[in-house]
């Protein structure tokens, strides 16, 4: 049974205090998680620890980093290495949001190198793919994932897939209060899952959770994890309120 899992990614917000305040009210927070229903919390590099302290108590909560550098270790001045996340006894990492695919001109050829260094510290990456605008009005979603799939992941063994969990974000929807409709969902991530089949076969794309980012809030989530192929979510400003991302991981 795939894991279905409420993400939230931080980005760059939050001073100390208010990262303070946020885990400490998701530490208290009414939640129905169990093994299979989990939560990861994406923080800023320099709250990583705390947000482990503040969670250790609470029963299928991890912590994620929102990025992590292609090499073990050296003269990368302000990177981050998986090795310190491992050492850090942090589990998951995003690799490929297309913030750092925009701003930081993270190639897919790169995250290939990101998600390896990740898998090869025990780090599960949550690998992050999706269409711009433009992409999406010339009807040229499907190709487009396909290829970021291809390029960055393809060369992963079966063994190395079943780490991996996929985010579909659609770049029009992330941020813009637009969320794709419960059926652009559920038709891009089967359409995911075919392609993860037509490599790795079905038994192992049945077993590979995919989330969907992109304006996710208390109000839309439940309708858009009840899509077959849709297992949770991605969730950047919705994730910053405690109420509000306590909703979404209960609509899992
Ligand atoms: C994200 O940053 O991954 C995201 C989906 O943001 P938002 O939920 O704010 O659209």
């Amino acid at each position: 049974m795939r894991k279905q899992i409420a993400a939230a990614n931080w980005k760059m917000n939050c001073t100390l205090q208010q990262a303070e305040e946020l885990l400490t009210k998701l530490s208290t927070a009414t939640v129905n998680t169990t093994e299979n229903k989990i939560s990861i919390i994406g923080v800023p590099a320099p709250y990583l620890l705390l947000a482990k302290d503040k969670l250790k108590n609470k029963a299928n909560f991890y912590i994620a980093a929102q990025n992590c550098y292609t090499k073990k270790s050296g003269a990368f001045t302000g990177e981050i290495s998986a090795e310190m996340l491992h050492s850090m006894q942090i589990t998951h990492v995003i690799i490929g949001h297309s913030e750092r695919r925009e701003y930081f001109n993270e190639s897919n050829t790169t995250l290939a190198e990101k998600v390896n260094i990740a898998l090869e510290y025990a780090l599960t990456p949550i690998f992050c793919c999706g269409e711009a605008l433009e992409i999406r009005e010339a009807n040229n979603q499907n190709s487009f994932v396909e290829n970021q799939l291809k390029e960055s992941l393809f060369h992963l063994s079966v063994e190395q897939i079943l780490q991996v969990v996929i985010a579909y974000e659609p770049i029009w929807a992330i941020g813009t209060g637009k969320t794709a409709s419960n059926e652009q969902a559920q038709e891009m991530h089967q359409h995911i899952r075919n392609v993860l089949a037509n490599k790795y076969g079905k038994e192992i794309a049945e077993q590979i959770s995919i989330l969907y980012g992109g304006s996710v809030k208390g109000s839309n989530a439940a309708d858009l994890f009840a899509q077959n192929d849709v297992d949770g979510g991605l969730v950047g400003g919705a994730s910053l309120n405690a109420e509000e991302f306590t909703t979404i991981i209960n609509a899992l």
